[in-house]
């Protein structure tokens, strides 16, 4: 996706993948600049460590404890940003005030879409398998705790369920919702996507979501405008 975008833009830049032990990332990352890194896409297990390298921190990083984009300055200052939280949002294709929304899962990815949801004016429940930690992300981001799920306008998946194949119907407390929001994202649609689409249901599934927090990236590393068509290509030729 990313390497599309620059040959895109007749770019010289790449894109590699660069696996880290969580004992050498701190170090590693604050190498990269001098390697000519520009910037770096952060993933599990290593978002919280970049929200603690980080000099400088966006709102939604700050608010989130999570940084999945680390923008390396050009005075040596490294900054952190979560755009997996203004990413959904733009995947939403629309604006969620008013709207009541159901999230379910309490991982990182969850504490995003929650954190989106709230400062996008809706009405966000948050439902987890382990209760407990629903609740210390509803007590700390401010949104309610749903004890069984609950009807909703915006369902979202933000748990693993799916990724192996798992029934959501079995595993998750899914109801009437007019649109679906599954994260979890595969090369054939998720089990949740196919049930939503079998109920009519609008659905918003995961590669949207990676493309559109890929395109946010994009451009705070490059400062032009990201080409989602492209990237888009990119993203459906892998
Ligand atoms: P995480 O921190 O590991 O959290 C996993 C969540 O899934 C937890 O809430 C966990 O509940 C729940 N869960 C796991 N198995 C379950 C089951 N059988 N039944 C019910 N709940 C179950 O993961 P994450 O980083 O938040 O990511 C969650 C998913 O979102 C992953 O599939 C990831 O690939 C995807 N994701 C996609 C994008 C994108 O751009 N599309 C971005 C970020 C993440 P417990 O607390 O009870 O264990």
């Amino acid at each position: 996706m990313m390497n599309a975008a620059f040959a895109e833009l007749g770019m010289d830049w790449r894109y590699v993948h660069l696996p880290i032990s969580p004992a050498l990332f701190a170090e590693t990352a604050r190498a990269l600049p001098r390697s000519g890194y520009r910037g770096a896409n952060v993933t599990i297990p290593h978002k919280g460590a970049a929200h603690d390298l980080a000099g400088e921190l966006s709102a939604a990083a700050r608010a989130i404890g999570a940084v999945n984009t680390l923008v390396f300055e050009q005075d040596g200052g490294i900054a952190g940003h979560n755009t997996d939280a203004g990413g959904f949002l733009d995947a939403l294709g629309g604006d969620p005030a008013g709207r009541r929304a159901l999230v379910l899962g309490a991982g990182g990815s969850a504490r995003a879409v929650a954190w989106a949801l709230r400062e996008g004016g809706a009405d966000v429940a948050v439902w987890n398998r382990t209760r407990d930690r629903a609740a210390q992300l509803a007590d700390t981001l401010g949104v309610r705790l749903s004890e069984q799920g609950e009807p909703a306008d915006i369902l979202v998946n933000a748990t693993s369920v799916g990724l192996d194949g798992e029934d959501p119907v079995r595993e998750l407390p899914l109801g009437d919702a007019d649109m679906v929001v599954d994260l979890v994202y595969a090369r054939e649609a998720t089990p949740l996507v196919r049930w939503a689409r079998a109920r009519g249901t609008r659905v918003v599934d995961g590669l949207e979501i990676l493309l559109a927090q890929g395109a946010r990236s994009f451009e705070l590393w490059t400062s032009r405008p990201p080409p989602v068509a492209a990237m888009r290509a990119g993203l459906d030729s892998v």
